[in-house]
């Protein structure tokens, strides 16, 4: 089954053949490797394509540079990202740049980590988790 993968170079959508793991995989429009699942920073609007296109999971760290549970946490989502290339889509919003309040997405308390999946939010937490804590949260959904 091949599903619908957003390039975190280019951000062309992929078609790529779901795996259980992968040995290699390239972006068919700029060749990066779609392996590289450092979460990206992004926009609202950038975060509203890739709800609307991926079919992985969007995992969505909201944060802000001021926030010392956000800077404390933001080592821990990145080993996560690593660790689960083309598991699901690693991203991350800057809540002061955001205007959230001009979204649908309410965000409350900071650091704020949301799963999207299939065009809707399912779930999410707030306050600094580990890196183990996020990879098994993360898993119930991919
Ligand atoms: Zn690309």
């Amino acid at each position: 089954m091949n599903i619908k993968v957003v390039c975190p170079h280019c951000l062309e959508v992929n078609s790529v053949e779901q795996k259980v793991s992968y040995f290699t995989e390239h972006c068919k429009v700029c060749d990066a490797s779609l392996l590289e699942s450092k979460p990206l920073n992004v926009n609202l609007a950038i975060l509203d394509y890739f709800i609307a296109t991926s079919e992985l999971p969007v995992i969505v760290d909201f944060w802000a540079p001021w926030c010392g549970p956000c800077v404390t946490m933001a080592p821990h989502f990145e080993t996560a990202a690593l660790a689960m290339p083309l598991q699901a889509q690693f991203l991350k919003v800057n809540n002061d740049d955001a205007q959230t309040q001009n979204s649908n997405i309410i965000i409350v308390n900071i650091p704020a980590v949301l799963v999207f999946k299939d065009g809707k939010e399912i779930d999410r937490f707030t306050g600094a988790r580990s890196s183990k804590q996020i990879i098994k949260w993360v898993q119930q959904y991919v």
